[in-house]
């Protein structure tokens, strides 16, 4: 089916107290991986292309791939942009048929995330793209981080309700104890900030850096609004990891694909269980997202692509 936007989707989620897995793909076997499970597990799911996947890929590449692969599945997918880095980035996302954004002024003072945010959604809004920002900072691993700096840079309940009333952001990005690019998962997300987030913010809530925090206290999270939930480094370990093994186990191969395969289905295990810890397992017909008449249907927009 054709792409869907993650507006209705997400806030599905949010009623129905599960999350939507955000997984990032770098190339075409990782895509067809989370495609494969998310079809396997009938879940709607987001592919998520970063900044540095552009880089890497190319934009058209990569927006192009996850398009076919939407087309060919019988479940909701999402082609969302994770950490646009400016609103020159978004704009060109938007152009080549994104459908769901984020800017990431987290690094930013205040004001100017705000700003720039606002220009981003007063863009997208009359197109129906729906935007995520992100508010406080979910900080890097590799910066090794103190247990103080991750508290310090939690996202504060008051301001995140300035911030989306002040926006008019579709979800916003929280920090609450997660860190990117951690290889283990032992970090405890702080729930009570959560539940406070939650009696302030009634838009979809969205968990960066999954991959280090303690599936439980995921679960958990989900319940006080999480509803998109970021994974990155837990598929690249994967992927990697059985790319290695093979390399020891044919260290006389030379046909990519016999390697590249195990990598997609390793990853695709991941993302299987993703999906069902997240509960978006068996939710792609369940809440009629796989219904043509949906709203969230972007065949409009086809002149944006
Ligand atoms: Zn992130």
């Amino acid at each position: 089916m054709p792409l869907v936007t993650s507006k209705e989707l997400l806030q599905a989620a949010l009623e129905g107290h599960f999350a939507v897995g955000a997984f990032n793909a770098n190339n075409m076997e990782q895509i067809q991986g989370i495609i494969d499970a998310a079809v396997e597990e009938q879940s709607p799911v987001i592919l998520q292309v970063s900044q540095g996947a552009i880089d890497y890929a190319g934009l058209s590449y990569a927006s192009t791939m996850v398009k076919v692969a939407a087309q060919e599945a019988n479940v909701p997918v999402v082609l969302h942009l994770d950490h646009g880095s400016s609103f020159e980035q978004n704009v060109i996302c938007l152009r080549a048929g994104f459908t769901s954004l984020m800017f990431d002024g987290s690094k930013l003072p205040y004001e100017d995330n705000v700003r720039i945010t606002k220009q981003i959604v007063e863009m997208c809004t009359p197109v129906g793209i729906p935007v995520e920002a992100e508010l406080g900072k979910v900080l890097q691993s590799r910066d090794n981080v103190s247990e103080d700096e991750v508290r310090a840079a939690m996202t504060d309940p008051d301001q995140a309700r300035q911030f989306v009333e002040e926006t008019g952001i579709s979800s916003l990005a929280v920090a609450v104890g997660s860190v990117h690019a951690m290889t283990s998962a032992d970090a405890e997300l702080d729930i009570e900030r959560m539940k406070a987030l939650r009696e302030k913010v009634d838009i979809p809530m969205v968990l960066h850096g999954s991959s280090g925090a303690r599936e439980d206290s995921i679960v958990e999270a989900i319940q006080y609004g999480v509803c998109k939930i970021n994974v990155a480094t837990q598929l690249n370990m994967a992927f990697v990891g059985a790319i290695k093994q093979a390399s020891v186990d044919m260290p006389d191969n030379v046909d990519p694909r016999k390697w590249l395969s195990l990598g997609r289905d390793a990853l695709k295990e991941v993302v299987r269980h993703k999906m069902r810890t997240f509960g978006s397992s068996g939710q792609a017909t369940s809440s009629g997202f796989a219904s043509p008449a949906k709203s969230f249907r972007t065949a409009e927009l086809g002149h944006l692509e």
